[in-house]
């Protein structure tokens, strides 16, 4: 029998979440003893986070390819762990890469996305995740964020040629900022707006004008 854990009340994780992605902030993700994202990543380090790279060896940094310039990946070991973790622990919790300190795998279950082929741990753990919905808001929310990552997924194309990341955590990340575009039209909608264009192109090119928002911000 699989077991299950509390994800937290569906609307007060999105609210979070979504504060998270507008300020780059961490996610606080009550992983336990779960370490399956440091078995399963390749992890990115940006150019700009300088106290991360003055804690990983020049050895174990390799140029990120179609990443903008500067951009690092951490070798893993030949397990598939990343040399950061040592007994079970990151070694290098405090100065920990941005990809890291953002992940969240409750991104999935609340989009309806998995998290790939090639990261099973990490879907089994994601499946693990159970929300609550002491609201009625909660419940339609998570339909809205569900509508958005079908719609986002059955897309891919369309994102591609946008110049937007196609892989699963970047659909689910886009399902959660695209979300109030799919509330009903009587409920809420984080941009004000009464009635929301949810075909395929309105959705990419409301998701790209509001990502350019944020990258001048
Ligand atoms: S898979 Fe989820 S629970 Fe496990 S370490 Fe990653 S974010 Fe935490
Ligand atoms: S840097 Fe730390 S948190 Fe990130 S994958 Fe490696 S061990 Fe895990």
């Amino acid at each position: 029998m699989s077991r299950e854990l509390a994800a937290g009340d569906f609307s007060t994780w999105l609210a979070e979440t979504r504060s998270a992605i507008s300020v780059e902030g961490s996610a606080n993700v009550p992983c336990g003893t779960c370490t399956a994202c440091c078995r399963t990543h390749n992890i990115l380090i940006a150019a700009d986070e300088t106290e991360t790279l003055a804690h990983v060896a020049s050895t174990l940094q390799i140029p990120a390819s179609r990443m903008p310039h500067g951009d690092l990946l951490m070798m893993h070991e030949e397990s598939g762990d990343c040399p950061m973790l040592v007994d079970e622990r990151c070694s290098i919790y405090e100065h920990r890469p941005r990809m890291c300190r953002t992940y969240d795998c409750r991104v999935f279950p609340a989009s309806g996305l998995a998290a790939g082929e090639d990261k099973p741990v990490i879907d089994e753990q994601a499946r693990s995740w159970s929300f609550s919905y002491p609201t009625s808001s909660d419940r339609v929310e998570h339909d809205a964020v569900l509508a958005a990552g079908s719609l986002l997924a059955g897309n891919r194309q369309l994102l591609a040629e946008a110049d937007i990341p196609t892989n699963q955590i970047q659909l689910a990340l886009a399902a959660v900022e695209m979300y109030d575009l799919f509330m009903p039209p009587d409920s809420a909608r984080a941009d004000g707006a009464a009635v929301a264009d949810t075909t395929p192109l309105a959705v990419v090119v409301e998701l790209t004008r509001r990502r350019g928002l944020r990258a001048v911000d």
